[in-house]
């Protein structure tokens, strides 16, 4: 697809937040709506390296707010888009293994039941109970709640850009934005490669390059890339079964779901530096492997299928940023800190009432914007994965 040279809203990003946010826009009417991607493919950033996680289980008002919203999009995907997009209801188990997190725990299902989420508090033997299979030894409590699963992030990618391109926006790949023209405060165009697109409103949904793209306009926005990485095994059909859950050994951020057969398996380097390189790293896979093994002595019996990194877009707090710039109708939809995937449904039908109607009407999210850090007002999430 050619590139306009005029737009009344550019979206910068086609994960799927911007893919998200270009369906909601249209969906609400918005005419005249670009999306650009910088590579060939949408949804090749982060949401399609993520590990299509979904959950309830967040220990701030305001995230399970966001899973109350997003979540169900997600189960009604089908019914409103057109796509499937396998959602698999096999709950998050997350394990504490120390008095802190056990702590965190009592007060997270606390949180998520008086927010409505059903999930259970669990003892150390209901883990074990649970997970026969693992060596879960010294677990001192979990929660488990069943409607949190997994979802296939290139299905929803695909779905929102297939609906809005029906639409009427234009999506464009090969479509790098490499600078934003500011003029008396107010953005003015985006320039790419092959040209620049004259507008008024830009979104900037560029995921762990939002800094980047901030920069162009002259705004900071405080988002570091931080690369995680995980693989899979060769079937394993002594757990991977429909039942077996979205395990998280918490205190280790050592993740297993099922994958086909196999077992996807992740865990979080928490002496990663940030960047932007997206190869594994072959030492810490090791590692993950022998802290899987440990948990779940079956993975030794297991090859390797496939592996892959990708980058967390963190913030500070690890919540994401909504919201207007200091630069007159630049915005944000970013940062959502490795856990977004879920959120991009309702995110970006926030974002299209942000920028039609002026203030966000489904969720108030009005608390999550660029400038609580010069402000300090920053929001900890603990569900940190
Ligand atoms: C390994 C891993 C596991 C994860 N697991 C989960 C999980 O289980 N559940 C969950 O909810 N979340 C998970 N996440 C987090 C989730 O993937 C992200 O929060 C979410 O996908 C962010 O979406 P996005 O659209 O903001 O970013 P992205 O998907 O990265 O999209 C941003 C897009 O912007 C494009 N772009 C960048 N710069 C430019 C430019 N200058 N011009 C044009 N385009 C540009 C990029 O190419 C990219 O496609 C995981 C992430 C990783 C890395």
């Amino acid at each position: 697809m050619d590139l306009p040279n005029t737009a009344d809203i550019v979206i910068i990003g086609g994960g799927v937040m911007g893919a998200s946010a270009a369906y909601h826009l249209a969906k609400r009417g918005a005419k005249n709506v670009v999306l650009l991607e910088k590579e060939e493919f949408f949804g090749a950033g982060a949401t399609g390296r993520c590990a299509g996680g979904v959950r309830y289980q967040f220990s701030t008002e305001i995230n399970v707010k966001l899973s109350l919203e997003s979540l169900p999009m997600i189960e009604r995907f089908k019914d409103e888009i057109g796509q499937d997009v396998n959602y698999r209801q096999c709950g998050y188990l997350l394990a504490a293994t120390n008095e802190k997190d056990a702590a965190a725990f009592r007060r997270n299902v606390e949180l998520q039941n008086r927010l409505g989420v059903p999930t259970q508090l669990l003892s150390g033997d209901e883990v074990r109970a649970r997970v026969p299979r693992m060596r879960f030894d010294d677990a001192l409590a979990g929660t488990f709640n069943q409607k949190d699963g997994l979802v296939d992030p290139n299905s929803v990618v695909m779905g929102y850009v297939g609906a809005a391109q029906k639409m009427g926006v234009k999506a464009v790949g090969r479509a790098g934005v490499t600078g934003i023209a500011v003029s008396g405060g107010n953005v003015k165009s985006v320039e790419t490669a092959s040209g620049s697109v004259a507008t008024r409103t830009v979104l900037n949904a560029a995921g762990p390059w939002a800094g980047i793209v901030g920069g162009m306009a002259g705004v900071r926005i405080p988002i570091l890339p931080i690369r995680r990485q995980m693989f899979t095994t060769t079937p394993l059909p002594e757990v991977a079964h429909e039942d077996f859950p979205f395990v998280i050994d918490f205190a280790q951020s050592l993740y297993f779901h099922r994958e086909g057969e196999g077992l996807l398996i992740g865990m979080s380097n928490q002496n990663q530096k940030p960047g932007f390189d997206q190869n594994v790293d072959e030492d810490f896979e090791l590692a993950s492997l022998e802290a899987a093994v440990e948990r779940m002595p079956l993975v030794e019996k297991a090859g390797r299928v496939s592996h892959w990194a990708g980058l967390y877009e963190v913030t500070p707090d690890a919540h994401p940023i909504f919201g207007g710039t200091p630069v007159g109708g630049f915005s944000v939809m970013a940062g959502f800190s490795g856990h977004g995937f879920m959120h991009g449904p309702v995110a970006g039908k926030l974002m299209a009432e942000y920028i039609l109607d002026g203030a966000f009407q489904t969720v108030d999210v009005s608390a999550l914007d660029l400038a609580r850090f010069d402000e300090g007002r920053l929001i900890q999430e603990y569900n940190v994965v």
